[in-house]
């Protein structure tokens, strides 16, 4: 049954003050609105971040952009200019893992997002590559949730969106330091939402399969080598083999679920993983 209309626009139990406990917006199917909040994105110049740095931006966020490449930082500063909550981009490079806890004070929400990839089996897989893998996609992760608990803890109110993968949930072969360090993502988040709960802040993974990015067009010749196949039959038959959906996912239908669980929409989502995968773990 649906719920009576009060008035054009108004749904009877939404109209402001119906239900002061209730931490949605005062009129549910507003649009998701982050005036006021400040939102520190991690891995901005390019790719994912970069799309949910402008979409956050455009919710009304005040964004704090870093990365350690200077060039895509200062292209994304000025796309976002005349978005509601503007953007602010900083260098910063994460395996300074001082610096990253640092940057992360005093922010709303905290989207972890950089990574790298290397694809190569492990026997022949570099020990310093696996050790800056792990730094940058768990070890600074950690850092950056510690730096930016206080001020969320204090206010009563944060969000924790950890940008993981389809990697965090399966493994595939020849990547042994990125699945490590997304399924080390995922306890890190669940344990974050476990210990912000009382505090009203909230920790989730996003689970990608492949994405339109960078760092996948760098990996189809890694990929050919590793499967000793031509790279114009990677996509098909190593990248796409298990989704359903026989395509890449755009970083902007990325940053569109990112944005919902940064919402105050969101407000009950805690300690999940949502999966954007066309279908690859309904396997
Ligand atoms: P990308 O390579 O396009 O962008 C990653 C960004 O991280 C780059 O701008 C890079 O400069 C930055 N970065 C790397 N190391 C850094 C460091 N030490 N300090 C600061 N910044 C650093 O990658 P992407 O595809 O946009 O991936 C973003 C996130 O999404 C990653 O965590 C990735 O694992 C995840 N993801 C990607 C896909 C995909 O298919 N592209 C799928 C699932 C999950």
């Amino acid at each position: 049954m649906s719920a009576p209309i009060t008035e054009p626009g108004t749904v009877a139990g939404t109209e402001p003050g119906a239900d002061p406990a209730s931490p949605l917006p005062r009129a549910a199917g507003l649009a998701l609105d982050l005036t006021g909040r400040t939102a520190l994105v991690t891995g901005a110049a390019g790719g994912i971040g970069r799309a949910c740095a402008l979409r956050l931006a455009a919710a009304g966020a005040r964004v704090r952009a870093v990365d350690r490449a200077a060039e895509g930082l200062e292209t994304l500063a000025e796309e976002a200019r005349g978005l509601p909550g503007g953007l602010d981009a900083r260098l910063l490079d994460l395996t300074d893992l001082d610096a990253a806890e640092a940057a992360a004070a005093g922010t709303d929400i905290l989207v972890n997002n950089a990574g790298i990839q290397l694809v190569r089996p492990i026997e022949e897989f570099p020990p310093d590559v696996f050790h800056t893998v792990l730094t940058v996609m768990l070890e600074a992760p950690f850092r950056l949730i510690r730096g930016a608990l206080p001020h969320m803890y204090g206010q009563g109110w944060g969000r924790i969106v950890n940008l993981s993968s389809v990697h965090g949930l399966r493994a595939s072969a020849f990547k042994s330091a990125y699945v490590a360090a997304k399924h080390g993502l995922e306890g890190l988040s669940k344990t974050a939402a476990l210990e912000g709960a009382p505090h009203g802040v909230t920790s989730n993974c996003v689970n990608p399969g492949y994405v339109r990015t960078p760092l996948v067009e760098k990996q189809i010749a890694d990929q050919a080598a590793a499967h000793g196949i031509p790279e114009e039959r990677v996509l098909a038959e190593v990248l796409l083999k298990d989704s359903a959906l026989k395509r890449l996912i755009e970083p902007e239908e990325v940053a569109e679920a990112v944005l919902y669980l940064c919402s105050p929409q969101a407000s009950f989502i805690t300690g999940t993983s949502l999966t954007l995968d066309g279908g690859w773990t309904a396997h």
